[in-house]
């Protein structure tokens, strides 16, 4: 498929969204980006700078004020936003398209689970905003207090690249159904599906202003947006090196609330009670080598009891074959590229080291047609290494997964525990007892049992420790994006 051709036919916009038009930078700069699947030339979006987004909060700041979605009834931000819904259901496809063009992450995997998740995402922040209550204390004779939970005003969401269509569903849905004008800054590696998504907000009936999109790179847009003093909430998902200049930003300026989703280095623990070694070496495959191990939540440190080791490691040599990358746009394949040049060569240093360091590097062996220039890395196992070398502390972002070996379950926790990240995490046994044991005493915001990033809509996502605070996803996120409010009444006799 001639991808330059078909974006060039779909005429996609590459303009800033602000206040309903799509505009580009005051200053007409635009953002330089090379392909990881081919090396051609990508630039041409708008980078917006300070005083783009400056415009773009006065106006949401505007239409907050004016109530025209912040004043509405649950039930029409419903209906629009599910009408949003099916609008990125009828424009799949294109959606799918552009993240693959700009991420090289295989298009199978955007149109068949991404792309569907942010839809299902959307319908359900969507669907749970008119049974969000608030809450009321009980009165005696003369006195009661209502607790209403009213919006922030203007809200700043900061995504990155691994999943620009989710990551940003989980921010801009519970943010909108609770009456909030939104300014989206999208990575500057995937920006095109956001800008396309601000079009669909305007033909689902989202007024102008209410939905913001200011492209641009993090230095610029990105931190205009958190220290300005008009925004009442910023929301980021990235690393955590972004993330704490995000709470400095916020301190600098207004004290505005902020959310934080960051980066990870997942514990998967199997135990000496696990029976079925093989199903867990199966759903590690699955969960740490698909989009090539760039996943926040991707469980890149196995920690595997001594005795089940050596049967663990044969069934992922097996495993990860099915991982092998190849070109994105094509159908057959489920694997595509790392996002950049950059990113692929921090990937690759990360493996040079490991091989100099001595430890035991193994690579999935099979091969699949790329062009000569695509930024593709093989499923890697790391092991025969120290649990406080930088490989098994430090986030790689790719498809390299460091196993190390326990000497008891105790062994395993504190091993686990050892980290800077708190994101997600696993215990693989078929002692229930151990089960909760284990899953109380690892410090992650979500513990997978038996099982692996199956956790639906309804299950709050987020970290402890580095890997942020606050949560996106359940009821749990309208919090995020409310402040709580505390009226007291008192009755005259
Ligand atoms: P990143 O931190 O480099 O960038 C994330 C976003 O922040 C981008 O939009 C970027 O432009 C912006 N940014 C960068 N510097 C900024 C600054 N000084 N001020 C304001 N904004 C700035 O992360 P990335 O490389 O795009 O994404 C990979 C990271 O994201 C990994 O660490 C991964 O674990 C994490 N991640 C976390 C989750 C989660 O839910 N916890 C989900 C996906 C990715």
């Amino acid at each position: 498929m001639n991808i330059q051709k078909r974006i060039v036919e779909k005429k996609i916009e590459k303009r800033a969204y602000i206040n309903g038009r799509y505009v580009d930078a005051i200053d007409k700069e635009i953002i330089q980006k090379t392909s990881s699947i081919d090396g051609s030339d990508l630039s041409g979006i708008a980078s917006c700078k300070k005083e783009d987004v400056d415009i773009a909060v006065q106006a949401a700041k505007e239409a907050f004020e004016s109530g025209i979605w912040s004043k509405t009834t649950h039930a029409h931000r419903k209906e629009v936003l599910l009408h949003l819904a099916a609008l990125m259901e009828k424009n799949r496809e294109t959606l799918a398209l552009l993240d693959t063009y700009e991420t090289g992450r295989a298009y199978k995997n955007y149109y068949e689970d991404s792309i569907p998740k942010a839809i299902e995402a959307l319908r359900y922040f969507a669907e749970s905003i008119d049974k969000y209550y608030d809450v009321s204390i009980p009165s005696d004779t003369t006195e009661f207090g209502i607790i209403k939970k009213v919006p922030l005003g203007v809200v700043g969401l900061i995504t990155p690249w691994n999943d620009p269509m989710v990551v940003s569903a989980w921010k801009y849905g519970p943010a909108l159904a609770m009456g909030n004008s939104v300014i989206l800054k999208p990575a500057e590696q995937s920006s095109l599906s956001a800008i396309f998504l601000a079009g669909l907000t305007k033909e689902a009936g989202i007024p102008d202003g209410v939905f913001n999109v200011v492209p641009g790179y993090g230095e610029t847009a990105g931190k205009a947006l958190a220290l300005h003093k008009d925004v009442r909430g910023i929301f980021f998902t990235g690393s955590s090196e972004v993330g704490k200049k995000i709470m400095t930003y916020a301190g600098e300026s207004n004290m505005k609330k902020v959310g934080l989703e960051c980066g990870g280095k997942g514990p998967y623990i199997v135990t000496e009670s696990c029976k079925n070694v093989k199903e867990s070496a199966k759903v590690l495959s699955d969960n740490m080598f698909y989009n090539q191990g760039q996943i926040c939540s991707a469980p890149s440190r196995v920690i595997v009891s001594e005795n089940k080791y050596d049967e663990f490691m044969k069934a992922l040599k097996v495993e990860c074959e099915r991982y092998v990358p190849g070109d994105p746009f094509d159908d057959e394949n489920n694997v595509g590229c790392v996002v950049s040049r950059e990113q692929y060569n921090k990937i690759k240093k990360y493996i040079e080291e490991g091989v100099s360091s001595g430890a035991d590097v193994y690579q999935a062996t099979g091969e699949k047609k790329h062009h000569k220039d695509a930024c593709c890395i093989k499923p890697t196992i790391i092991s025969d290494i120290d649990a406080t070398s930088k490989l098994a502390r430090e986030e790689i972002f790719g498809p390299v997964v460091v196993v190390l070996k326990a000497k008891s379950t105790e062994d395993a926790i504190s091993i686990a525990n050892d980290s800077n990240y708190g994101l997600a995490g696993a215990i693989w046994t078929d002692d229930l007892n151990e089960a909760f044991y284990v899953a109380n005493r690892v410090e992650v915001g979500l513990l997978h049992i038996n099982s692996y990033g199956n956790d639906d809509n309804r299950s709050p996502f987020g970290g402890v420790k580095e890997s942020g605070l606050g949560k996106d996803k359940s009821m749990y996120a309208f919090d995020e994006y409310s402040d709580l409010k505390s009226i007291w009444v008192h009755i005259k006799k």
